[in-house]
């Protein structure tokens, strides 16, 4: 198992990363590629560790100790093809993972974690360059036709799982493009629209119909998609944004900051020739609420459309440097971080609520923030702190506070479906409350990552398969 020595003769190299001021001149991808002696000299840090926790931390289940063996000696076809098994977009993965599979890898227990993440996006583009990534072609037509609403990673991966079997898949997109937020949400810096392109492309050539710019429960219902498919897999993501509803919420320069991330993304895609005035953020002082990745990814935004100052806040108290005693190895970990976004430059602060947007003749101008001290977290109190009330100058504030649940109005009304009690789509075994309608994805667990949404789109295809057979014994 790769070099059982490695991780004494190799510490863990950071990836290397283009300049700042290089990088904020535009919206290109900027992490830098190794020599290939340098994957495979990480590869081999991967030591034979018995246990590989890295396996139940990856949502995927990816057999990372095996892909890494294989790179260590050279064999990166035996590298794809072992991380194929588990993980059917490995060039999203490898680019955007916030690699659960690092943080309970269990080199970490006492050093650096193996470089997991960026092993796997090399494997991924080598077998691009090589012509390893090639359409699907199904053993047989099965003659049974399944729909797949939405087509984020969740929708992508169930409409390939489901190809595979020989389905006629359909994917029903609403937006122009196919993609959900690796498209629209993501950045360009995180995720070049081409990657995301490139794998769509490659869907249609195993015969996966997309039709986009088709919204389900509007230009189709619900009942005559039930008539036509044999089964539908619902992926429509968790959409429905968090909401301030403070004094002057209604001011001109108030935004969600998917609207912001989407506008930015729709101009780099084409399908925008113009900037709108108020989503540019040039020469303004912008306020991100929310210190998560969506926040992040506006800071990077910002940055890039030369604003005069970001600032990012977020209500939770400021995480600590290292693990804390009742969060240990391999949980998650619930530290503190800093993305390639903050480097760009951004004031940070924590365990601040805002209070109210201030604005003059409809327009935001400042937005009043307090400091506050949490008193009990598992009910969401806290206290203001007396005397620290501040007016910071905003011309642009962006709402980055997180996803409620899925839509209601349209597709789940017309499919008359039963909600958990968040608002997602109740789905146990990927089954929905209705016969042959199936879920996955953000609608069903909430607003997530893409490697879960991965996971669960290829489990829900699973589903699906299992109940076709059921019908088929019963018959
Ligand atoms: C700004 C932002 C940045 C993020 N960055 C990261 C990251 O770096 N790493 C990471 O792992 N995760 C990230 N996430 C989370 C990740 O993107 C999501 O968890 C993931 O995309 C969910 O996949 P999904 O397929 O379930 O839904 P989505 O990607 O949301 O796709 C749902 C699709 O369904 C379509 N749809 C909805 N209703 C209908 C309808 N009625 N008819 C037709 N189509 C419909 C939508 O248009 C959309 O395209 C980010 C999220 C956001 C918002």
């Amino acid at each position: 198992m790769g070099d059982v020595k490695g991780f004494l003769k190799h510490s863990r190299d950071k990836k290397d990363y283009k300049p700042v001021a290089e990088r904020v001149g535009n919206f290109e991808e900027f992490t830098l590629d190794w020599p290939e002696q340098q994957y495979k000299d990480q590869a081999g840090r991967c030591m034979d560790c018995g246990i590989p926790f890295c396996h139940e931390g990856c949502p995927l289940g990816n057999k990372i100790p095996d892909f890494n063996d294989a790179v260590y000696r050279g064999e990166w076809k035996e590298a794809w093809t072992v991380l194929k098994s588990t993980n059917n977009f490995p060039e999203f993965t490898g680019r955007i993972c916030p690699a659960p599979c690092e943080a309970s890898c269990v080199l970490g227990l006492n050093n650096a974690a193996v470089n997991i993440e960026h092993i796997e996006k090399e494997i991924a583009e080598t077998a691009f360059r090589e012509g390893w990534e090639q359409p699907i072609t199904p053993k047989e037509e099965t003659g049974l036709k399944i729909a797949v609403i939405g087509s984020g990673p969740a929708g992508l991966a169930a409409a390939e799982e489901s190809r595979k079997q020989g389905h006629a898949v359909t994917v029903f997109e609403r937006d122009a493009e196919a993609g959900g937020l690796l498209r629209y949400g993501i950045p360009d810096f995180k995720l070049d629209k081409n990657v995301v392109a490139r794998r769509v492309k490659l869907l249609e050539q195993s015969g996966i119909v997309f039709k986009t710019g088709f919204e389900v429960g509007k230009n189709i219902t619900a009942t005559e998609l039930e008539a036509k498919f044999d089964a539908v897999i619902l992926c429509t993501g968790s959409t429905v944004p968090r909401d301030l509803n403070i004094e002057g919420r209604e001011l001109a320069g108030v935004h969600y900051a998917m609207d912001f991330l989407k506008h930015q993304n729709q101009l780099i895609g084409q399908e925008l020739t113009e900037q709108v005035a108020h989503f540019n953020a040039k020469d303004k002082h912008v306020l991100v609420i929310g210190g998560g990745d969506t926040g992040a990814d506006c800071v990077g935004t910002s940055n890039r459309h030369g604003a005069k100052s970001i600032t990012q806040i977020e209500l939770l108290d400021k995480p600590p440097t290292a693990r804390d005693t009742s969060n240990p190895w391999p949980e998650w970990p619930m530290i503190m971080r800093t993305s390639t976004s903050h480097e760009e430059g951004a004031n940070r602060d924590w365990a601040v609520l805002t209070k109210r947007f201030i604005g003059e003749a409809g327009k935001l101008t400042a937005v009043e923030t307090v400091k506050i001290q949490w008193t009990d977290k598992s009910k969401f109190q806290f206290e203001e702190v007396p005397n620290t009330s501040e007016i910071i100058p905003c011309d642009l504030a962006l709402l980055a506070i997180g996803f409620a649940h899925p839509e209601k109005k349209g597709l789940v009304e017309q499919f008359d479906l039963v909600l958990d009690p968040r608002g997602n789509i109740k789905a146990s075994g990927y089954k929905t409350s209705k016969p042959n309608v199936f879920a996955a994805g953000d609608c069903r667990r909430g607003q997530s990552l893409v490697v879960w949404a991965i996971a669960e789109g290829r489990k829900a295809a699973v589903a699906v398969q299992r109940t076709f057979a059921e019908k088929a014994v019963t018959m």
